[in-house]
C-alpha cells in the first residue's frame, strides 16, 4: 500500500492557472507563489462580491479517537467527487501547523487518494503566511517589553502580562520561561511564555477578519497586558497596530491549491481548536461560496468543539448559514467509543460498535439543534466488515437521518460519489433553518451552560473561584456580548477525556476564563488546555528527509 506523500508525489498537478481558470478565475487575479500556488488577489473580490452565495456544507465528525476519523480526507474526497458529478465545488480548508507535521499526527493534507497538493509544501512552509503570523505576534511582544524598559509611561504591570510570544514548533521547554536576563540594557526580567503559531490570538483574528480595515480594528484591540490599576493595555496603545497590519498584508490573501484531481481548493488560516476556533478564514469560505455553486469545508476535532465553534462563532460572526452538515464516523472509532483496545479494531466486533454508536447518536442530535440537515458518513477502512456497515447504516436511517459509505480514502473522489449523491439530494430536499444555539444577549455563564448541557450532555457547570471573578471582570469590561470559546479536550464530550461513548451524570469545570478582544470571543478552559505542545519520544521528525536532488520523504 502506498503512503499519502508516494501518492502525492506521483500526483500529475494542472498549472494553478488552469486550476483557478475552471473556478472562474482570470489569470490576472493570481498571485502565484511558483506553478502550483497562488494567492487570491483584493481585486477579485470586488468583482465577485456582488454574486449570490452558493451552497455551504460542513464536514465534521464523531470524538476523535487514535483509530483516527479522517475528516479531512473526507472533505477533499467529497470535493474530488462533486466534481466528477459535475458539480462546481470548492473545498476550504485550514493551513497545517509544522507542530504535527514534526511530532505525533504528522500533515493535515487529507490522506489516501483524496488529498490537496502539493503536499510538501502545504505542510511545511506554503506561502509563509504562518511566518507572518508568528512576526506579528512577537513584534508585539518586542513593542511590549521594550515599553516596559523604556520607562513604562502606560503603566504595564510586568506581573499582569498577557500576551505571549509565538513560535510554530512544538517546543515544550518554551513554554515557561524568563527574558531580559543580563544586564539593565538587556531589559526587565520577568516570567514569559510561547504558544504555537496556531494558538496565536493573531491566527485566530486573520481567519475571522472580514478585510484590512477589520483585521485592523481587531489587531488594535487584542488586549497585551493589565495596568497597575487593573485596566487593560492594547495594541493600539503601544502603536503597535500598523505595523502588525504591513506584516500580514499578504497572509489575509486566500491561498488556491488543487486536489488529486485538480478540484480547487482554498487553504487558508489555521487557528487551534481548542482554545481557538478551528476553522479556515472566513475570507477564504466567503470566496469559495461566490466562485462555487457548492463550498466543503472542515471543522477541526469533533462536532462538540469544532462544529459548534464553526456554528457560533465563525458563521455568527460572518453571517454565514450552513446548508447541510456531513458528520464523519468510522467503524473502528465507534468500537474504540465502545471499550474496545486500540490493538483489536481490526476484528469485526458488533456488541462494541452497538455500545459505542451512541457518540455519533450525541453528535447527530447535537447538529439537529442547530436546524441545518446532516448526513452521516462512514469513511471506510479495509477492516471494516458488512456487518458492521449494515449496522451503523440503519441506525442513521432510524434516526431520520441520510446515511452513505465513503470510499475516498481508497478510490478517490470515484469512491465519493455515494456521499456526494446523498449530500446533493439534502441540498435539494431539506430546508436548512439555521441559528446558532444562543443568541448574544444571554450573559457569559449562561452561554457556557448552554453549550455545557445542550452539547456536551453535561448535569451542570462548577466554576473554580478564580473563573467566577474572571467572567465578572469581563463582562464589567463590556465583553459580555460575545461568545464562548469552549476550551475542552476533544476525546471526550466531557472535560474528562477517559470517559468515551455518550457520557451522563458529569459537570463541567470551567478553570480559567479569559478575553480576546481582538478576536472577539471569551474563552473558557476547562481543565489543562496545552497551548505549546510538546514532542514524543520519537518524532516523526525523525523519519523525514530530502535527497540531494530535493526529494522529500517521511512526510504523512
Ligand atoms: P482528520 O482531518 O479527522 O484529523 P485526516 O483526514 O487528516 O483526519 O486523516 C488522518 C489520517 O488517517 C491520515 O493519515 C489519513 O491518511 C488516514 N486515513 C483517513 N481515512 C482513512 C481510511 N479510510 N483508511 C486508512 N487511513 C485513513
Ligand atoms: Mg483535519
Amino acid at each position: 500500500m502506498k503512503s499519502d506523500i508516494q501518492i502525492a508525489q506521483e500526483a500529475e498537478m494542472m498549472h494553478i492557472r488552469d486550476v483557478a481558470a475552471s473556478a472562474g478565475i482570470p489569470e490576472e487575479d493570481l498571485e502565484f507563489y511558483g506553478k502550483y500556488k497562488a494567492k487570491l488577489s483584493d481585486e477579485l473580490w470586488e468583482k465577485i462580491r456582488d454574486r449570490k452565495d452558493g451552497k455551504l456544507v460542513l464536514v465534521t465528525a464523531i470524538n476523535p479517537t487514535p483509530a483516527g476519523e479522517g475528516k479531512t480526507t473526507t472533505t477533499v474526497g467529497l470535493g474530488q467527487a462533486m466534481a466528477k458529478l459535475g458539480q462546481k465545488a470548492i473545498i476550504a480548508l485550514r493551513e497545517p501547523s509544522l507542530g504535527p507535521c514534526f511530532g505525533i499526527k504528522g500533515g493535515a493534507a487529507g490522506g489516501g487518494y483524496a488529498q490537496v497538493v502539493p503536499m510538501e509544501d502545504l505542510n511545511l512552509h506554503f506561502t509563509g503566511d504562518f511566518h507572518a503570523i508568528t512576526s506579528a505576534n512577537n513584534l508585539l511582544a518586542a513593542l511590549l517589553d521594550n515599553h516596559i524598559q523604556q520607562g513604562n509611561e502606560l503603566g504595564i504591570d510586568p506581573r499582569q502580562v498577557v500576551w505571549k510570544r509565538c513560535l510554530d514548533m512544538n517546543d515544550r521547554s518554551l513554554r515557561n520561561i524568563v527574558i531580559g536576563l543580563g544586564r539593565k540594557a538587556d531589559g526587565m526580567v520577568r516570567e514569559d511564555h510561547f504558544v504555537i503559531t496556531v494558538a496565536s490570538e493573531i491566527m485566530a483574528i486573520l481567519c475571522l477578519a472580514d478585510d484590512m480595515k477589520d483585521l485592523k480594528e481587531r489587531l488594535g484591540r487584542i488586549i497585551v497586558a493589565y495596568n497597575f490599576k487593573g485596566e487593560p493595555v492594547t495594541a493600539d496603545d503601544l502603536h503597535a497596530t500598523g505595523a502588525m497590519a504591513a506584516l500580514l498584508k499578504d497572509a489575509i490573501k486566500p491561498n488556491l491549491i488543487q486536489t488529486l484531481e485538480h478540484t480547487p481548493a482554498l487553504v487558508h488560516g489555521g487557528p487551534f481548536a481548542n482554545i481557538a476556533h478551528g476553522c479556515n478564514s472566513v475570507r477564504a469560505t466567503r470566496m469559495a461560496l461566490k466562485l462555487s455553486d457548492i463550498t466543503i469545508t472542515e471543522a477541526g476535532f469533533g462536532a462538540d468543539l469544532g462544529a459548534e465553534k464553526f456554528m457560533d462563532i465563525k458563521c455568527r460572526m460572518a453571517g454565514f448559514k450552513p446548508d447541510a452538515v456531513v458528520l464523519v464516523a468510522t467503524v473502528r472509532a465507534l468500537k474504540y467509543n465502545g471499550g474496545v483496545a486500540k490493538d483489536q479494531l481490526s476484528e469485526e466486533n458488533l456488541d462494541a460498535l452497538a455500545k459505542g454508536i451512541v457518540n455519533l447518536e450525541k453528535h447527530i442530535e447535537n447538529v439537529q439543534k442547530y436546524d441545518v440537515p446532516v448526513v452521516v458518513t462512514l469513511n471506510s477502512f479495509v477492516t471494516d466488515t458488512e456487518a458492521e456497515i449494515a449496522y451503523v447504516r440503519s441506525f442513521c436511517e432510524e434516526r431520520g437521518c441520510e446515511f452513505a459509505l465513503s470510499e475516498v480514502w481508497e478510490k478517490g473522489g470515484e469512491g465519493g460519489i455515494a456521499l456526494a449523491e446523498k449530500v446533493l439530494e439534502t441540498l435539494e430536499n431539506k430546508e436548512s433553518h439555521f441559528h446558532p444555539l444562543y443568541e448574544d444577549n444571554l450573559c457569559l455563564k449562561a452561554k457556557i451552560e448552554t453549550i455545557s448541557k445542550e452539547i456536551y450532555g453535561a448535569r451542570g457547570v462548577v466554576y473554580e473561584p478564580a473563573a467566577e471573578k474572571q467572567l465578572a471582570k469581563i463582562e464589567g469590561m463590556g465583553f459580555g456580548s460575545f461568545p464562548v470559546c469552549m476550551a475542552k479536550n476533544q476525546y471526550s464530550l466531557s472535560d474528562d477525556a477517559t470517559r468515551l461513548g455518550r457520557p451522563e451524570n458529569f459537570d463541567i469545570h470551567i478553570r480559567e476564563v479569559y478575553v480576546n478582544a481582538g478576536a472577539g470571543f471569551v474563552v473558557a478552559l476547562t481543565g489543562a488546555v496545552m497551548t505549546m505542545p510538546g514532542l514524543p519520544k520519537v518524532p516523526a521528525a525523525n523519519g523525514i528527509d530530502v535527497s540531494e536532488d530535493g526529494h522529500i520523504t517521511g512526510l504523512f
